[in-house]
């Protein structure tokens, strides 16, 4: 039996690695362009939709070349608009992402990894261990999984997805070069085209992974930050042991001088009740975050089985936001969309193949999301 060789995946490639893909091919640069055209603009599933392309490139391209997007097993929309996709991918792992539309825009939360390796004891990706990364093609597809959704994907119609936020699943700067190849083509003219601006990794604080960000790609930062100290940051976000607050606020500036147009850091404040929502904690917080430019974005704790957290009242929501305009943080509250389809933020699951036991611990969440 001879094996047949596996063909290469055009979907996740950067535009470089695309146009080396073609110089290797022996062909010009521009089938570069058209191909990412084609795929990311036009929607395009197989070579032989390139009409534009020759029969003979097209024959060779059948031979070597795929164009593979990730498998969706579900897709929901709730009341208020938001969508949510469960995806498989290789493997048989499921990583899930949610479309939030808000009066003209329509943010992407996406998924970089299958599971989570930092543990933070409040989400419940988390909670199902780690399987592993995602590829650039699996990130990527997910963007263009949630445009078809609306029809065929047509570059003269309105954009559907306007901002990508890597909020999803998973830690992005743990999965450095898949999802620096997937945020080229969301900022590439000849792909998604949207500014950097309106693309966003957030990250737990991978001190060295932001630093490298900078030498690839202007995307906007968020970082998550949870807790105005170190001490208690240790419990809530453990990879702050490794990188702690002095050192992340430090990268963050260093990134904003790299970055040298005036955008800011989005710090992301996940309030669990009685744990980081106290007044004396805001103001603390308050203190911190004057010496770095960002806006604070508060998350109420969604809760899952057995988080052992919860919510804070809406009392105790408004006077923590209250300390922080006092203290002159830009501060907005994120409310919960698509809970009823499970899609609020800390609440995707998906289906992960644990590989480090860690769910273990947490059997009884494990069998709640795969019921
Ligand atoms: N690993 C990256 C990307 C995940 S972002 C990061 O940590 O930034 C997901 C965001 O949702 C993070 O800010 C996370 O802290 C927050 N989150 C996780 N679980 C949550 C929950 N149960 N309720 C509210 N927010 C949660």
């Amino acid at each position: 039996m001879t094996e047949s060789i596996p063909k290469t995946n055009l979907l996740g490639m950067s535009p470089e690695k695309l146009e080396a893909f073609f110089a290797e091919l022996g062909e010009k640069r521009f089938r570069a362009t058209q191909v990412l055209k084609w795929m990311h603009q036009l929607g395009a599933e197989t070579f032989d939709d390139m009409t534009n392309i020759s029969k003979s490139l097209r024959v060779k391209l059948n031979q070597v070349a795929e164009i593979r997007e990730p498998e969706v097993v579900m897709h929901d929309v709730s009341k208020d608009g938001t969508r949510k996709w469960v995806i498989r991918v290789d493997g048989g792992s499921c990583v899930e992402s949610v479309l939030i539309p808000e009066g003209d825009r329509a943010t992407l939360c996406i998924s970089s990894q299958v599971g989570c390796a930092l543990d933070c004891s409040f989400c419940s990706t988390g909670k199902q261990g780690f399987n592993r990364n995602l590829t650039a093609s699996e990130i990527i597809g997910q963007v263009r999984i949630a445009i078809k959704s609306f029809g065929p994907m047509d570059p003269a119609q309105p954009r559907r997805v306007t901002n990508v936020v890597f909020m999803g699943m998973g830690e992005p700067l743990m999965n450095f070069e898949n999802v620096v190849s997937a945020i080229k083509l969301m900022m590439e003219d000849n792909a998604y085209g949207l500014s950097k601006r309106r693309v966003t990794l957030s990250t737990a604080g991978v001190v060295p992974g932001i630093d490298k960000l900078i030498e690839e790609t202007d995307v906007s930062l968020a970082i998550s930050l949870h807790a105005p100290n170190d001490e208690l940051r240790n419990q809530l976000v453990p990879i702050n042991k490794r990188y702690p607050i002095e050192e992340l606020i430090a990268a963050c500036n260093r990134y904003l001088e790299r970055l040298n147009d005036r955008r800011v850091i989005t710090v992301e404040y996940t309030l669990m009740a009685g744990i980081n929502d106290q007044p004396v904690q805001a103001r603390e917080l308050g203190r911190l975050l004057k010496r770095l430019p960002c806006k604070l974005n508060l998350i109420p704790f969604n809760p899952f089985p057995n988080s052992g957290y919860d919510r804070p009242s809406e009392d105790a929501i408004a006077a923590f936001k209250q300390v922080m305009l006092k203290a002159g943080i830009m501060t907005t509250v994120r409310r919960t969309r698509g809970a009823e389809i499970d899609a609020a933020c800390g609440q995707l699951v998906g289906q992960v193949e644990d590989r480090t036991r860690r769910s273990q611990k947490y059997i009884p969440i494990v069998q709640e999301s795969t019921v």
